[in-house]
């Protein structure tokens, strides 16, 4: 096979540095193009040094002096700031790994798409808050999206060689997250460290806390509503603490395909890079007695509000599901900084969602400007309590 080239918009985080992982034990198949952080300088550059990026950006210009110092003699190429991280994105590569966290990974993912080759997505804010927009630019653009998350990463491969057609449901499954058996007090009160100590896997703060409320799932839901165009109605949500069912796809004869694998997003990764082909990964096999049993919940909206809010905001489709998003966002920054409470996160989702109505928006800066809009309205929120 001759060398592929990649790119990969947030290096230096935990998906980022698990694609990294990967690429580094098949070395000689990549070459790798564009590597890109937040204000990470000095990892980022270590990065670039050993993966021999073409170049290597900050998203915040205030960290280019540290990332060219990082960087000293190297070839490697130094930039900072929003219109340099979007230029890097555009740069033509066979696969383009977006692993931004949050609603600022979507101008970058939306330049990887608009160059119409794969882009392998677990940016699921991005495609949360843009939906259609992003669906019709990979349609007019041609471009390939392989979904990294695992629950979608597991439809996709149940999906692989059959017609949406044919679909009853698709399932998602929820770990449900650290406080899975509290009750409401103790959710309530959850601390930080408590909501980023996810009990399956190991994965960066803003979606560990998301994974506690449930808006992960949520937000995985709406993702799957546009990956996978079945029907809302048709996708459910099961809560599967294991976390060794990934997803699964029921058709209407009534054969459920599912998919399982260890809880190391390197899987789902790895079936992105190598798709349609399959690669090693260093993972040990699943030992299924070890396990001893699989067990499945209903979710509980009661105290986990946040998939009811996002079934509400899909259904509602146009602004709605980036109020929620970016609302979210906001609320998470907050709850990590200690500004709020872990039980204020989902009345803060819900108050903006009830409070803000904007207009559908139909390309890239109107998805943003409803972003922005729902941030401040979130942020002003905030600074009443
Ligand atoms: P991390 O927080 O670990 O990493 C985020 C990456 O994005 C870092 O490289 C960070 O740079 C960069 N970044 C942060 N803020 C900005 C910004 N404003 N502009 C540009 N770059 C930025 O996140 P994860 O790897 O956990 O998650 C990444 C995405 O993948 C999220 O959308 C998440 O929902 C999704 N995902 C993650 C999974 C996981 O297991 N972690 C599983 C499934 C999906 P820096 O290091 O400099 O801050």
């Amino acid at each position: 096979m001759s060398q592929r080239s990649i790119s990969v918009l947030g290096a230096t985080g935990s998906v980022g540095t698990s694609t990294l992982d990967l690429i580094r034990r098949e070395r000689d198949k990549w070459r790798v193009v564009a590597l890109t952080a937040n204000c990470q300088a000095e990892e980022l550059a270590k990065l670039a040094r050993e993966f021999d990026a073409e170049i290597a950006v900050v998203a915040d210009e205030s960290c280019l002096t540290d990332l060219r110092n990082a960087l000293g003699e190297s070839a490697v190429e130094a930039a900072g700031g929003s219109a340099a991280l979007n230029e890097a994105a555009s740069r033509p590569v066979d696969l383009t790994v977006a692993a931004i966290v949050g609603c600022a990974g979507l101008a970058p993912t939306m330049a990887a798409i608009e160059q119409g080759k794969a882009v392998a997505l677990a940016n699921k804010e991005a495609l949360v808050s843009a939906g259609e927009v992003m669906t019709a630019a990979v349609a007019r653009s041609g471009a390939t999206l392989l979904p990294v998350d695992s629950e979608h990463n597991a439809i996709f491969q149940c999906l692989a060689g059959n017609e949406l057609d044919h679909v009853r449901s698709i399932t998602l499954t929820a770990s449900g997250g650290p406080f899975r058996t509290w009750d409401n007090d103790a959710i309530e009160n959850a601390t930080p460290k408590q909501a980023v100590n996810h009990p399956n896997w190991d994965m960066g703060a803003k979606i560990s806390v998301d994974s506690a409320t449930m808006f992960n799932k949520g937000l995985e839901l709406i993702e799957a509503h546009h990956l996978f165009p079945v029907g809302l109605e048709k996708i459910k949500i099961v809560v599967h603490p294991q976390s060794v069912i990934h997803s699964m796809v029921e058709y209407r004869d009534g054969s459920t395909l599912a998919q399982l694998g260890p809880s190391d997003m390197r899987v789902p990764i790895a079936s992105c890079l190598a798709w349609p082909e399959r690669m090693e990964t260093p993972m040990s096999p699943l030992d299924l007695p070890a396990i001893g049993e699989l067990s499945f919940f209903a979710p509980d909206e009661g105290r986990f509000p946040a998939t009811r809010l996002a079934r509400q905001a899909a259904e509602a489709g146009g602004a709605t599901p980036a109020i929620l998003n970016a609302a979210n966002e906001v609320a998470v920054a907050s709850f990590l900084a200690g500004g709020i409470k872990f039980g204020d996160i989902a009345p803060l989702v819900a108050r903006c969602l009830d409070d803000i109505t904007l207009p559908v928006p139909a390309n890239l800066d109107e998805v943003q400007a409803v972003d922005s809009a729902a941030r401040t309205q979130a942020t002003a929120l905030l600074e009443m309590k």
